[in-house]
């Protein structure tokens, strides 16, 4: 493309943008992809190894949904382009006997009409004896979901995207590049390229704040959230499908199977402080470590003192409550605002990308108002997991 004219210019590739410009292109569309560092780049929050794709949202059905149809999405791309990124290690949910959200989640995969099979105790503890189950009362299984192995996913993605024509920049937009007018004339790249398009996407991720700060600042909190990989023993008691992808919310953990000899990964799924995903650190603290060791302890004892082989840190870009934004920015008519995976959005890219492109072509049976900006509060309120 050489006039720089585009249909929609993306800001941002990871699993937000990079669906998103792929899913305008098959749509039609003049695109141009930007990001500053590259796609699933390791401070993003896309850049992560791995993700949970899980059906499980307790009464949330629209992400049910959503998750059902992304991992439809998922595994046809994965077809497409053969590459072999989905691990379906099935996902096990541990439930405590005063814990709503498994039983919602039961409730609504029954409605949706997504395969699970409820086991007791003794049943887990049959099927997978290298679960410790101290406080779990029953389980449930989702044996079709797993991991997607969420770095390389999203480049792929964003190489099937270039291979359809979609032009990729790798470059920062300035935040002063969308000007104060109602109708965002051009962008303007750190390098001082103008790119001029229709519309924009600002698909941000935990940088969005910053793009649009008298927006967005109080609206999505970015925080530090770290993560931990542990060598297991020789054999296979630890690979999928002896060891499923476990969730415990009502202990705020999960935990993933030794995936192409990675080490078993386990996280803490509570906020952390407030990050910067530019500036701050990326090193696990003491702390950390010993909360996710006495998590090791309880859910996999035989692990109980395995070495450390990999941590990472990463970041969540919450909105209050979990919910995802995607609207239009109230002061223009043609920019976009995606993002706020919180923590949970990496699996529902493909899903996202489509209803961006429905949205932008203003050709929509429905738009979701959990999404909208107006819904999103200040105050910080997690309800979606
Ligand atoms: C530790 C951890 C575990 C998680 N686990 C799961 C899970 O199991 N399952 C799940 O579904 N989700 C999970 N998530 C959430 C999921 O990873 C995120 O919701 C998702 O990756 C967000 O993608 P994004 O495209 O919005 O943001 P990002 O991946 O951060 O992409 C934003 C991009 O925008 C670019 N950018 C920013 N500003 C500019 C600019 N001015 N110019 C050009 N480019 C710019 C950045 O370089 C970046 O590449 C997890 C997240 C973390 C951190």
């Amino acid at each position: 493309m050489n006039d720089n004219t585009y249909d929609v210019a993306v800001v941002g590739a990871g699993v937000f943008g990079a669906w998103t410009a792929y899913q305008l292109r098959q749509s039609g569309r003049r695109v141009i992809l930007i990001d500053a560092h590259g796609p699933g780049h390791s401070r993003s929050s896309s850049g992560g190894e791995s993700r949970i794709i899980r059906m499980g949202y307790g009464a949330d059905e629209v992400y049910t949904r959503s998750a059902s149809r992304a991992l439809q999405l998922w595994k046809e791309f994965f077809d497409e382009v053969r590459e072999p990124l989905f691990h379906p290690t099935g996902v096990l949910w541990l439930a405590h006997d005063d814990d709503p959200y498994p039983v919602r989640s039961a409730e609504t995969l029954k409605t949706v009409g997504i395969p699970f099979e409820k086991l007791t105790i003794n049943e887990v503890s049959r099927r997978y004896p290298q679960i410790g189950l101290d406080g779990v009362s029953w389980a449930m299984v989702e044996p079709e979901s797993g991991i997607l192995m969420a770095r390389r996913a999203v480049r792929a993605v964003v190489k099937e995207a270039i291979k359809n024509g979609v032009e990729y920049l790798q470059d920062a937009v300035s935040s002063t590049g969308v000007p104060s007018v109602t109708h965002a004339q051009d962008a303007r790249a750190t390098k001082g390229q103008k790119i001029s398009a229709a519309q924009y996407v600002f698909a941000c991720g935990p940088w969005l704040p910053k793009m649009f700060p008298d927006l967005l600042a109080e609206r999505i909190h970015p925080t530090r959230q770290e993560v931990f990989f542990f060598a297991t023993p020789a054999g296979q008691s630890f690979t999928a499908p002896a060891l499923p992808t476990w969730i415990d919310f009502k202990d705020e953990a999960y935990g993933l199977p030794d995936l192409e000899g990675r080490g078993i990964k386990i996280a803490i799924d509570r906020h952390g402080p407030s990050f910067d995903p530019d500036s701050d650190d990326r090193i696990v603290t003491a702390a950390g470590l010993d909360e996710v060791r006495r998590c090791l302890a309880r859910r996999l004892p035989a692990l109980k003192d395995a070495p450390v082989t990999e941590t990472r840190v990463c970041q969540y870009e919450n909105t209050a409550n979990g919910d995802f934004l995607v609207d239009i920015h109230p002061q223009f008519d043609n920019v976009w605002l995606v993002g706020g995976g919180s923590g949970h959005g990496f699996k529902h890219g493909p899903v996202v990308g489509e209803y961006v492109a429905a949205r932008v072509a203003g050709d929509i049976a429905r738009v979701e108002p959990r999404f909208s900006l107006e819904t999103k509060a200040r105050d910080q309120r997690r309800t979606v997991f």
